[in-house]
């Protein structure tokens, strides 16, 4: 049987069923759907105002592939200009690929493209450095927890030596439902208070973030790279295995089967459980070692580094006090909780 017209255009054929809507759409209008929605999602939010530099945290992968090329083509109606930032992590066999696949990119789309490493960020550390130095202290499957902090530290930094005055990630809806379940699943009410909304203005002098493609599904996302031919990197990384969002993300599989709506039920509760700002705990200080936004003496960042280059890096990401108060000086009673990481999603 011959596939059904294009529901959006009547005279092409379609190629693909919209996965939540179930809508038949031929590839032009599937593609233009998908820009006009990101485009309603920074709009509607005001993520990105006219005149914005943005850093486009670029990780070489569909997520943020899909990104730099949609905000490409809506920057001229938004506004904006793009500057692609992208983390070397120092993982071996893993991340020399995919920053070449980032440099392809940005050759091919003209866009300006600094790219930022651990190594040179912290001292030294690479992430196979850390997995080394942990794999001892019986913390070997928490690589993702020091690598999600040191990497929204490295892209800030990358951002503002671009001048940047907004960052953007391509976490999808996919996974911030993962985070929403993985919040629940290690209890915690910090996070969850604070809601899933689109992004962070800006708190602390941090600069303002957005995931613009946190309303799209990572079909949809796979579908629109597919159609338009994007060029990216898709191997997992080493250490992504041990991630315990692979378990979350399996859960929500189990999830979406049962009931389609899942993924964004998911991401809309986390807007519906944030606490009104006044029930939540007080604001943040500054850290005392680089002044970034703490919500204790040091910051994540900092208190990792800190067991780390001490040779104690169990310490540093310990459960509450038993955690990053021992390496400190606690400089007030602090909410409990682990630092908690965005493992594989990269940007
Ligand atoms: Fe870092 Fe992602 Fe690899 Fe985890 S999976 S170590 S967060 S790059
Ligand atoms: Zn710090």
């Amino acid at each position: 049987m011959p596939a059904p017209r294009c529901a959006s255009c009547h005279k092409a054929r379609a190629a693909l069923r919209r996965p939540r809507s179930g809508q038949a759409l031929c590839t032009t209008c599937f593609c233009a759907s998908f820009e006009a929605e990101v485009l309603h999602t920074v709009v509607a939010g005001r993520l990105l105002p006219p005149g914005a530099v943005v850093a486009v945290g670029a990780s070489g992968g569909k997520d943020s592939t899909v990104l730099a090329h949609v905000l490409r083509e809506l920057a001229p109606r938004l506004g904006i200009s793009l500057h692609l930032v992208a983390v070397d992590e120092g993982i071996g066999g893993y991340r020399d690929a995919a920053l070449a696949a980032v440099r392809r990119q940005a050759a091919r789309w003209e866009l300006p493209l600094t790219v930022v490493a651990y190594a040179e960020l912290f001292g030294g550390w690479t992430m196979d450095a850390v997995a080394r130095s942990t794999a001892g202290s019986g913390r070997s499957r928490s690589c993702c927890t020091f690598c999600g902090v040191l990497r929204r530290r490295a892209l800030e930094e990358g951002a503002r030596r671009v001048g940047a005055t907004h960052v953007v990630t391509g976490h999808n809806a996919d996974d911030m439902a993962e985070t929403v379940l993985m919040n629940f699943l290690r209890g915690d009410a910090g996070r969850l208070a604070r809601g899933g909304g689109l992004g962070s203005p800006g708190e602390g002098g941090a600069l303002p973030r957005c995931r613009p493609l946190q309303l799209a599904s990572q079909k949809e996302v796979v579908l629109y790279a597919h159609f338009r031919r994007l060029d990216y990197f898709s191997e997992e990384c080493v250490y992504a295995p041990e991630a315990f969002r692979g378990h979350a993300r399996d859960l929500l599989k189990l999830l979406e089967a049962a009931r389609p709506s899942a993924v964004l039920d998911l991401v809309h509760s986390a807007e519906r459980l944030a606490l009104a700002p006044a029930a939540r705990p007080p604001p943040p200080g500054a850290c005392s070692r680089c002044g970034a936004l703490a919500s204790r003496a040091l910051c994540q960042a900092c208190a990792l580094l800190e067991g780390l280059n001490r040779g104690r890096p169990r310490l540093a990401i310990g459960k509450g006090r038993r955690g990053l108060d021992e390496e400190g000086s606690p400089r007030e009673p602090q909410p409990s909780g682990p630092p908690t990481s965005e493992p594989i999603p990269g940007f």
